[in-house]
Protein backbone atom coordinates (compact mmCIF):
# COMPACT_ATOMS: atom_id res chain seq x y z
CA UNK A 1 0.00 0.00 0.00
CA UNK A 2 2.75 2.54 1.06
CA UNK A 3 4.88 1.68 -1.94
CA UNK A 4 2.21 2.16 -4.50
CA UNK A 5 1.09 5.95 -2.85
CA UNK A 6 4.49 6.98 -2.98
CA UNK A 7 5.38 5.54 -6.76
CA UNK A 8 1.62 7.42 -7.68
CA UNK A 9 2.37 10.28 -5.32
CA UNK A 10 5.60 11.32 -8.14
CA UNK A 11 3.45 10.16 -11.06
CA UNK A 12 1.12 13.15 -9.91
CA UNK A 13 3.75 15.48 -9.26
CA UNK A 14 3.45 18.81 -11.45
CA UNK A 15 6.22 20.48 -9.39
CA UNK A 16 8.10 19.37 -7.24
CA UNK A 17 10.53 20.23 -3.84
CA UNK A 18 13.16 17.28 -3.07
CA UNK A 19 15.16 17.78 -0.03
CA UNK A 20 18.61 16.36 0.87
CA UNK A 21 19.55 16.06 4.58
CA UNK A 22 23.49 16.26 5.02
CA UNK A 23 23.73 13.11 6.21
CA UNK A 24 23.08 11.48 2.47
CA UNK A 25 25.47 14.44 0.74
CA UNK A 26 28.32 14.03 3.19
CA UNK A 27 28.16 10.50 4.85
CA UNK A 28 31.78 10.61 5.86
CA UNK A 29 32.44 13.18 7.95
CA UNK A 30 32.97 16.17 5.64
CA UNK A 31 33.53 14.53 2.51
CA UNK A 32 31.06 14.77 -0.34
CA UNK A 33 29.68 12.17 -1.86
CA UNK A 34 29.51 13.01 -5.43
CA UNK A 35 28.26 10.02 -6.93
CA UNK A 36 25.47 9.78 -5.06
CA UNK A 37 24.71 13.11 -5.44
CA UNK A 38 24.90 12.27 -8.87
CA UNK A 39 22.34 9.49 -8.80
CA UNK A 40 20.10 11.88 -7.30
CA UNK A 41 20.80 14.32 -10.22
CA UNK A 42 20.01 11.72 -12.84
CA UNK A 43 16.33 10.93 -11.01
CA UNK A 44 15.78 14.62 -11.03
CA UNK A 45 16.46 15.00 -14.96
CA UNK A 46 14.10 11.97 -15.92
CA UNK A 47 11.94 13.52 -14.24
CA UNK A 48 12.06 16.96 -15.63
CA UNK A 49 12.48 15.07 -19.27
CA UNK A 50 9.02 14.33 -17.81
CA UNK A 51 7.66 17.73 -17.76
CA UNK A 52 8.12 17.55 -14.03
CA UNK A 53 9.54 20.41 -12.44
CA UNK A 54 11.82 20.14 -10.06
CA UNK A 55 13.09 22.90 -6.81
CA UNK A 56 16.21 21.60 -4.77
CA UNK A 57 16.33 22.19 -1.01
CA UNK A 58 19.87 20.97 0.09
CA UNK A 59 21.75 21.07 3.19
CA UNK A 60 25.49 19.98 3.89
CA UNK A 61 26.94 23.66 3.86
CA UNK A 62 27.89 23.32 7.58
CA UNK A 63 29.52 19.94 7.34
CA UNK A 64 30.63 20.63 3.75
CA UNK A 65 32.87 23.97 5.49
CA UNK A 66 33.61 21.96 8.83
CA UNK A 67 35.69 19.71 6.93
CA UNK A 68 37.23 22.36 4.56
CA UNK A 69 38.35 24.43 7.50
CA UNK A 70 39.26 21.23 9.70
CA UNK A 71 37.31 22.61 12.38
CA UNK A 72 37.30 20.31 15.84
CA UNK A 73 34.17 17.60 16.22
CA UNK A 74 31.72 18.31 18.48
CA UNK A 75 29.08 21.18 18.61
CA UNK A 76 30.37 24.37 16.97
CA UNK A 77 29.89 27.94 18.87
CA UNK A 78 26.84 29.60 16.34
CA UNK A 79 29.35 31.83 14.70
CA UNK A 80 31.78 28.59 14.04
CA UNK A 81 28.68 27.36 12.35
CA UNK A 82 28.36 30.48 10.47
CA UNK A 83 31.96 30.58 9.07
CA UNK A 84 31.72 27.10 8.08
CA UNK A 85 28.39 27.65 5.96
CA UNK A 86 30.08 30.49 4.44
CA UNK A 87 32.53 28.43 3.14
CA UNK A 88 30.94 24.92 3.05
CA UNK A 89 28.04 26.97 0.97
CA UNK A 90 30.78 27.71 -2.11
CA UNK A 91 31.58 24.07 -2.54
CA UNK A 92 28.06 22.21 -2.12
CA UNK A 93 26.69 24.89 -4.61
CA UNK A 94 29.27 24.09 -6.72
CA UNK A 95 28.90 20.25 -6.11
CA UNK A 96 24.96 20.96 -7.58
CA UNK A 97 25.60 22.97 -10.90
CA UNK A 98 28.65 20.82 -11.92
CA UNK A 99 26.14 17.75 -11.42
CA UNK A 100 23.27 19.39 -12.83
CA UNK A 101 25.46 20.62 -15.47
CA UNK A 102 25.97 17.31 -16.57
CA UNK A 103 22.84 16.07 -16.83
CA UNK A 104 21.90 19.54 -18.96
CA UNK A 105 20.66 21.55 -16.42
CA UNK A 106 21.11 24.66 -15.12
CA UNK A 107 21.33 25.64 -11.54
CA UNK A 108 20.39 28.50 -9.54
CA UNK A 109 21.73 29.48 -6.17
CA UNK A 110 18.97 31.04 -3.63
CA UNK A 111 19.45 31.44 0.40
CA UNK A 112 16.93 32.06 2.51
CA UNK A 113 15.96 32.96 6.13
CA UNK A 114 13.07 32.62 7.80
CA UNK A 115 12.01 36.14 7.72
CA UNK A 116 12.11 35.81 3.94
CA UNK A 117 9.20 33.33 3.69
CA UNK A 118 7.24 35.16 6.60
CA UNK A 119 7.56 38.85 5.53
CA UNK A 120 4.76 39.14 2.66
CA UNK A 121 6.92 41.58 0.42
CA UNK A 122 9.75 39.01 0.76
CA UNK A 123 7.30 36.26 0.51
CA UNK A 124 5.84 37.28 -2.92
CA UNK A 125 9.66 38.33 -3.97
CA UNK A 126 10.96 35.02 -3.44
CA UNK A 127 7.79 33.11 -5.29
CA UNK A 128 8.14 35.58 -8.28
CA UNK A 129 12.21 34.49 -8.35
CA UNK A 130 11.52 30.93 -7.88
CA UNK A 131 8.41 31.21 -10.69
CA UNK A 132 10.97 33.14 -13.16
CA UNK A 133 13.61 30.27 -12.66
CA UNK A 134 11.52 27.39 -13.20
CA UNK A 135 9.64 29.00 -16.22
CA UNK A 136 13.23 29.56 -17.74
CA UNK A 137 13.89 25.78 -16.82
CA UNK A 138 16.58 26.42 -14.43
CA UNK A 139 16.84 23.95 -11.14
CA UNK A 140 16.49 26.51 -7.99
CA UNK A 141 18.88 24.92 -5.29
CA UNK A 142 18.07 26.33 -2.14
CA UNK A 143 19.73 26.31 1.23
CA UNK A 144 19.03 28.80 4.42
CA UNK A 145 21.01 31.56 4.72
CA UNK A 146 22.97 30.61 7.68
CA UNK A 147 25.80 33.14 7.93
CA UNK A 148 23.62 36.18 8.44
CA UNK A 149 20.69 34.15 9.91
CA UNK A 150 20.58 34.84 13.73
CA UNK A 151 19.32 32.58 16.32
CA UNK A 152 16.23 33.78 16.66
CA UNK A 153 15.61 34.30 12.64
CA UNK A 154 17.37 30.68 12.35
CA UNK A 155 15.05 27.83 10.67
CA UNK A 156 17.56 25.97 11.95
CA UNK A 157 16.75 22.60 10.14
CA UNK A 158 16.05 22.34 5.97
CA UNK A 159 12.97 20.61 7.04
CA UNK A 160 10.44 23.25 7.57
CA UNK A 161 13.01 25.40 5.19
CA UNK A 162 11.82 22.97 2.23
CA UNK A 163 8.29 23.26 3.50
CA UNK A 164 8.06 26.84 3.11
CA UNK A 165 9.75 26.68 -0.21
CA UNK A 166 7.17 23.81 -1.54
CA UNK A 167 4.56 26.08 -0.36
CA UNK A 168 6.13 29.51 -1.83
CA UNK A 169 6.84 27.77 -5.36
CA UNK A 170 3.53 26.22 -5.47
CA UNK A 171 4.84 23.00 -5.47
CA UNK A 172 2.34 19.72 -5.21
CA UNK A 173 4.65 17.17 -3.93
CA UNK A 174 7.50 17.78 -1.29
CA UNK A 175 9.99 14.51 -1.22
CA UNK A 176 11.91 14.65 1.85
CA UNK A 177 15.25 12.44 1.68
CA UNK A 178 16.58 11.39 4.48
CA UNK A 179 18.54 8.20 6.26
CA UNK A 180 14.87 6.74 7.60
CA UNK A 181 12.14 5.08 5.02
CA UNK A 182 9.30 6.83 6.72
CA UNK A 183 7.31 7.40 10.32
CA UNK A 184 7.43 4.51 12.76
CA UNK A 185 5.18 4.43 15.76
CA UNK A 186 8.28 4.16 18.05
CA UNK A 187 11.99 4.72 17.65
CA UNK A 188 12.78 1.65 14.87
CA UNK A 189 16.45 2.34 16.54
CA UNK A 190 15.43 1.37 19.98
CA UNK A 191 12.06 0.02 20.05
CA UNK A 192 11.67 -3.45 18.16
CA UNK A 193 7.99 -3.31 18.08
CA UNK A 194 7.72 -0.01 16.08
CA UNK A 195 5.69 -0.48 13.00
CA UNK A 196 6.64 1.40 9.69
CA UNK A 197 3.40 4.05 9.04
CA UNK A 198 3.06 3.95 5.44
CA UNK A 199 0.33 6.91 5.19
CA UNK A 200 -0.69 9.87 7.27
CA UNK A 201 -4.03 11.61 6.09
CA UNK A 202 -3.87 13.79 9.55
CA UNK A 203 -1.47 15.11 12.17
CA UNK A 204 -3.58 13.60 15.02
CA UNK A 205 -1.70 13.80 18.65
CA UNK A 206 -0.95 10.37 17.84
CA UNK A 207 1.02 10.70 15.10
CA UNK A 208 2.99 13.69 17.09
CA UNK A 209 3.18 11.24 19.69
CA UNK A 210 5.18 8.98 17.32
CA UNK A 211 8.04 11.15 16.76
CA UNK A 212 8.75 11.98 20.20
CA UNK A 213 5.87 13.56 21.79
CA UNK A 214 5.01 17.69 20.33
CA UNK A 215 6.88 18.71 23.64
CA UNK A 216 10.24 16.81 23.34
CA UNK A 217 13.56 18.41 22.55
CA UNK A 218 14.61 15.49 20.57
CA UNK A 219 12.85 13.87 17.95
CA UNK A 220 13.38 9.96 16.85
CA UNK A 221 15.89 10.98 14.10
CA UNK A 222 14.81 14.61 14.05
CA UNK A 223 11.23 13.25 13.02
CA UNK A 224 10.06 16.41 14.64
CA UNK A 225 10.88 18.72 12.27
CA UNK A 226 9.60 16.14 9.62
CA UNK A 227 6.43 16.18 10.73
CA UNK A 228 6.21 19.82 11.14
CA UNK A 229 7.50 20.48 7.55
CA UNK A 230 5.12 18.02 6.53
CA UNK A 231 1.93 19.84 8.62
CA UNK A 232 3.29 23.13 7.09
CA UNK A 233 3.19 21.91 3.82
CA UNK A 234 -0.25 19.70 3.48
CA UNK A 235 -2.08 22.61 5.12
CA UNK A 236 -0.64 24.44 1.97
CA UNK A 237 -2.51 21.62 -0.68
CA UNK A 238 1.18 19.92 -0.75
CA UNK A 239 1.40 16.23 -0.38
CA UNK A 240 4.76 15.15 1.78
CA UNK A 241 7.05 11.96 0.85
CA UNK A 242 8.82 11.04 3.64
CA UNK A 243 11.66 8.44 2.47
CA UNK A 244 15.14 7.29 2.78
CA UNK A 245 17.92 8.36 0.46
CA UNK A 246 20.26 6.27 1.52
CA UNK A 247 21.84 4.25 -1.74
CA UNK A 248 21.98 5.41 -5.30
CA UNK A 249 19.13 6.86 -7.05
CA UNK A 250 16.92 7.50 -4.61
CA UNK A 251 13.95 8.84 -6.58
CA UNK A 252 13.81 5.83 -9.31
CA UNK A 253 13.55 3.65 -6.29
CA UNK A 254 10.67 5.75 -4.88
CA UNK A 255 9.28 5.30 -7.87
CA UNK A 256 9.41 1.49 -8.91
CA UNK A 257 7.59 1.31 -5.08
CA UNK A 258 10.38 1.76 -2.13
CA UNK A 259 8.49 2.17 1.17
CA UNK A 260 7.95 5.40 2.58
CA UNK A 261 5.52 7.47 4.38
CA UNK A 262 3.20 9.67 2.30
CA UNK A 263 1.66 12.76 4.13
CA UNK A 264 -1.86 14.04 2.23
CA UNK A 265 -2.42 17.22 1.41
CA UNK A 266 -5.18 18.00 3.01
CA UNK A 267 -6.61 21.34 1.50
CA UNK A 268 -7.91 23.11 -1.30
CA UNK A 269 -5.78 25.83 -2.72
CA UNK A 270 -7.94 28.46 -1.78
CA UNK A 271 -8.06 26.51 2.46
CA UNK A 272 -4.87 26.17 2.02
CA UNK A 273 -4.50 30.21 1.32
CA UNK A 274 -6.88 30.46 4.09
CA UNK A 275 -4.53 28.70 7.00
CA UNK A 276 -1.65 30.38 5.61
CA UNK A 277 -3.21 33.51 6.76
CA UNK A 278 -4.22 32.38 9.88
CA UNK A 279 -0.98 30.35 10.98
CA UNK A 280 1.91 31.61 9.09
CA UNK A 281 2.39 35.24 8.89
CA UNK A 282 2.87 37.66 11.36
CA UNK A 283 0.70 40.54 11.68
CA UNK A 284 2.17 44.12 11.37
CA UNK A 285 -0.52 46.01 12.55
CA UNK A 286 -4.55 46.24 13.44
CA UNK A 287 -7.64 47.80 12.03
CA UNK A 288 -10.11 48.34 14.43
CA UNK A 289 -13.55 48.06 13.25
CA UNK A 290 -17.56 48.81 13.70
CA UNK A 291 -20.35 46.90 14.51
CA UNK A 292 -21.19 47.04 11.31
CA UNK A 293 -17.92 46.07 9.67
CA UNK A 294 -17.49 42.61 12.04
CA UNK A 295 -21.45 41.77 11.08
CA UNK A 296 -20.31 42.02 7.10
CA UNK A 297 -17.01 39.91 7.99
CA UNK A 298 -18.87 37.42 9.61
CA UNK A 299 -21.26 37.08 6.85
CA UNK A 300 -18.35 36.53 4.45
CA UNK A 301 -17.96 39.64 3.03
CA UNK A 302 -14.93 42.22 2.68
CA UNK A 303 -13.47 45.06 5.16
CA UNK A 304 -14.52 48.22 3.14
CA UNK A 305 -12.66 51.62 4.53
CA UNK A 306 -16.17 52.57 6.14
CA UNK A 307 -16.05 50.07 8.77
CA UNK A 308 -12.73 51.33 10.31
CA UNK A 309 -12.28 53.11 13.12
CA UNK A 310 -8.79 53.22 13.76
CA UNK A 311 -5.38 51.96 12.43
CA UNK A 312 -2.39 50.91 14.39
CA UNK A 313 0.44 49.70 13.79
CA UNK A 314 2.99 50.53 10.39
CA UNK A 315 2.62 48.24 7.75
CA UNK A 316 3.08 47.85 4.41
CA UNK A 317 0.72 47.45 1.35
CA UNK A 318 0.40 43.41 1.31
CA UNK A 319 1.07 43.03 4.87
CA UNK A 320 -1.26 40.85 7.05
CA UNK A 321 -2.89 43.00 9.86
CA UNK A 322 -5.20 42.18 12.89
CA UNK A 323 -8.96 43.36 12.56
CA UNK A 324 -10.59 43.78 15.79
CA UNK A 325 -13.96 44.23 16.79
CA UNK A 326 -14.95 47.32 18.90
CA UNK A 327 -15.07 45.29 22.16
CA UNK A 328 -11.35 44.37 21.58
CA UNK A 329 -11.48 40.65 20.17
CA UNK A 330 -9.50 39.72 17.28
CA UNK A 331 -11.73 38.49 14.80
CA UNK A 332 -9.92 38.08 11.99
CA UNK A 333 -6.53 38.67 10.03
CA UNK A 334 -6.35 39.76 6.54
CA UNK A 335 -3.99 41.17 3.87
CA UNK A 336 -4.24 44.87 3.99
CA UNK A 337 -4.41 46.48 0.06
CA UNK A 338 -3.06 49.70 1.44
CA UNK A 339 -0.12 50.82 3.78
CA UNK A 340 -0.66 52.13 7.13
CA UNK A 341 -0.53 56.05 6.00
CA UNK A 342 -2.80 55.64 3.32
CA UNK A 343 -5.22 53.11 5.51
CA UNK A 344 -4.93 55.93 8.29
CA UNK A 345 -6.38 58.42 5.35
CA UNK A 346 -9.01 56.33 4.28
CA UNK A 347 -10.31 54.97 7.48
CA UNK A 348 -14.04 56.06 8.13
CA UNK A 349 -14.69 57.05 4.57
CA UNK A 350 -16.88 55.89 1.83
CA UNK A 351 -15.78 54.09 -0.97
CA UNK A 352 -16.50 56.69 -3.62
CA UNK A 353 -14.24 59.12 -1.75
CA UNK A 354 -11.24 57.42 -1.55
CA UNK A 355 -9.84 58.52 -4.62
CA UNK A 356 -10.25 62.63 -3.43
CA UNK A 357 -8.40 61.50 0.22
CA UNK A 358 -5.72 59.84 -1.85
CA UNK A 359 -5.13 60.98 -4.97
CA UNK A 360 -5.27 57.71 -6.65
CA UNK A 361 -8.00 55.33 -7.62
CA UNK A 362 -6.97 51.89 -5.32
CA UNK A 363 -8.92 49.14 -4.06
CA UNK A 364 -12.48 49.12 -2.79
CA UNK A 365 -11.38 47.48 -0.34
CA UNK A 366 -9.48 47.89 2.49
CA UNK A 367 -9.58 44.01 3.17
CA UNK A 368 -10.86 41.69 0.68
CA UNK A 369 -12.70 38.65 1.49
CA UNK A 370 -10.50 36.12 -0.81
CA UNK A 371 -7.04 37.82 1.66
CA UNK A 372 -8.78 37.58 4.92
CA UNK A 373 -9.80 34.44 6.97
CA UNK A 374 -11.75 34.65 10.50
CA UNK A 375 -10.09 33.49 13.59
N1 LIG B 1 21.46 24.77 6.44
C1 LIG B 1 22.30 23.80 7.05
C2 LIG B 1 23.50 23.47 6.16
O1 LIG B 1 23.42 23.59 4.97
C3 LIG B 1 21.62 22.49 7.32
C4 LIG B 1 20.39 22.49 8.15
C5 LIG B 1 19.85 21.06 8.26
O2 LIG B 1 20.64 20.13 8.36
O3 LIG B 1 18.65 20.85 8.25
O4 LIG B 1 24.51 23.06 6.61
Amino acid sequence: MSTESGAKLLGRARRLTVKVGSSLLLPERNRLDAAWLDSLVADLAALGAQGREIVVVTSGAIAFGRGVLGLRDGTLRLEEKQAAAAVGQIGLAQAWQASLARHGLQAAQILLTLDDTENRRRYLNGRATLEALIRLRVVPVVNENDTVATTEIRFGDNDRLSARVAVMASCNVLVLLSDVDGLYTGDPRRDPEAVHVPVVNAMTPMIQAMAGGSGSAVGTGGMITKLAAAEIATGAGCAVVLASGRGHHPLRRLQDGERCTLFKARATPRRARKDWLAGRLDAMGTLVLDDGAVRALLRGGSLLPAGVRRVEGSFGKGDAVLLQAPDGRVIAKGLCSYDAADAVLIAGCRTEDIETRLGYRGRNELVHRDDLVLL
